[in-house]
């Protein structure tokens, strides 16, 4: 089979079948019930970035909310309509499993709380969406796969990119040989980190530094967009412990994956530098996504033949990655299907990131 015909077939395309469903959704009539979402976890993310959207979503809508802070949970209440009885603490949270207005959790905590926030939605006979990284440990993310299957329910991972049309044309460039064939990626994300006393920096919630929060992007863009899995991995990490912020967590981690097909990819994170940019260089050509992977701004550009040209993709499967991620977890609830950006895709990354930690600390070239 050739490289690209066996391309077709991993997760690259996941986005494009994503694209390609939801575009099919779009001109159906819109379902008799939209599917109700607790968020469990009311921080930047939540309420500034996914909270607004449901208002633009076809499939999904706000149904509950889980807070450790009743005030603000109220007055969120308020604000997205969300009744009185569909408010929770950590404590009280299993009780959902009561509430016929939920059907799927999201879980947008700290990333030592996914596991046990999926697990108790599971357990509650809740679909679940978890944050990235999916977990903060490969047993934890088995352990999420296996609850959710023992439940019958379905599981996802906010791997938002799937539905951005930048990223989603990139990879549909890649398949239909635009470049040739893939030889080289380079893939690079962080930031700089301020005050050393926030959750990111602290080993026991954030799992890891630069790698779990920001590494787990240049990774994704490593497998969408060769469409191949890695078979080896080296890194090295490099961390300032003096600095009050890196007294727990790595700051500057760097890293080869090998691919089957023999191409390579160097991936980094940093969170002592500004990064956010994946290029991936072909036989015949190159694109570049720069930024890659911000809320908004992204741009593509592709270069042949000595000229570079910026595109504009087509519209992807809804008016923004944040519905079309939502609304997709809808819509394989109401059709029954399993999610592209699947528990066992965020199990292959967090393989791949303990094996990133593993060669960092100095264990040589770890085989996948
Ligand atoms: P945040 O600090 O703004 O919010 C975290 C929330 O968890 C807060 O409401 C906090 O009160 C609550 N919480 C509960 N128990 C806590 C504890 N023991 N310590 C600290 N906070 C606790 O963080 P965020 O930026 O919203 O990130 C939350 C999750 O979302 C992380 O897993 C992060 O990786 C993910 N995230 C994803 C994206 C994306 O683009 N997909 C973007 C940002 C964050």
């Amino acid at each position: 089979m050739a490289d690209l015909d066996r391309r077709d077939l991993l997760i690259g395309l996941s986005g494009l079948a994503a694209a390609a469903s939801a575009g099919a959704c779009r001109a159906a009539e819109p379902p008799a019930r939209k599917i109700g979402y607790a968020i469990v976890g009311l921080g930047y993310y939540a309420t500034r970035i996914i909270m607004p959207q449901f208002a633009n979503c076809r499939f999904s809508r706000l149904a509950a909310l889980v807070s450790g802070d009743p005030a603000k949970a109220r007055t969120l209440a308020a604000q997205y309509d969300v009744p009185e009885r569909s408010l929770y603490s950590y404590q009280t949270f299993d009780r959902i499993r009561d509430n016929p207005d939920v059907d799927v959790v999201y879980v947008i905590l700290p990333n030592s709380m996914h596991a046990e926030y999926t697990i108790r939605a599971a357990q509650a006979g809740k679909h679940v969406v978890t944050e990235k990284p999916m977990s903060v440990s490969v047993a934890e993310a088995e352990a999420m796969i296996a609850a959710c299957s023992k439940a019958g329910k379905k599981l996802a991972v906010g791997y938002r990119s799937h539905f951005q049309p930048h990223n989603l044309h990139a990879i549909r460039l890649v398949r239909d040989g635009a470049i040739g064939r893939p030889r080289y990626l380079l893939a690079e994300h962080g930031f700089v980190q301020g005050d050393p006393t926030k959750w990111r920096l602290k080993k026991a919630l954030a799992g890891g530094g630069s790698l779990m929060d920001m590494g787990v992007y240049s990774v994704q863009a490593a497998r969408y967009l060769t469409g191949e899995e890695p078979v080896a991995v080296t890194a090295r990490s490099t961390t300032d412990r003096k600095d009050p912020r890196f007294a727990e967590v790595e700051d500057l981690s760097a890293w080869t994956l090998e691919f089957p097909s023999g191409a390579i990819n160097h991936g980094m994170s940093s969170y002592s530098s500004n990064h956010n940019f994946v290029r991936l260089t072909g036989d015949k050509g190159r694109i570049e996504l720069e930024p890659a992977t911000p809320y908004e701004g992204q741009t593509l550009s592709l270069t042949r033949d000595g000229r570079k040209e910026q595109l504009t993709p087509p519209p992807g499967p809804a008016v923004n990655q944040f519905v079309g991620q939502l609304d997709h977890m809808a819509e394989c609830i109401l059709n029954d299907r399993q999610p592209l950006i699947s528990g066992e895709m965020g199990l292959q990354d967090m393989r791949i990131v303990d094996a990133i930690y593993r060669s960092a600390a100095g264990g040589g070239t770890i085989r996948l």
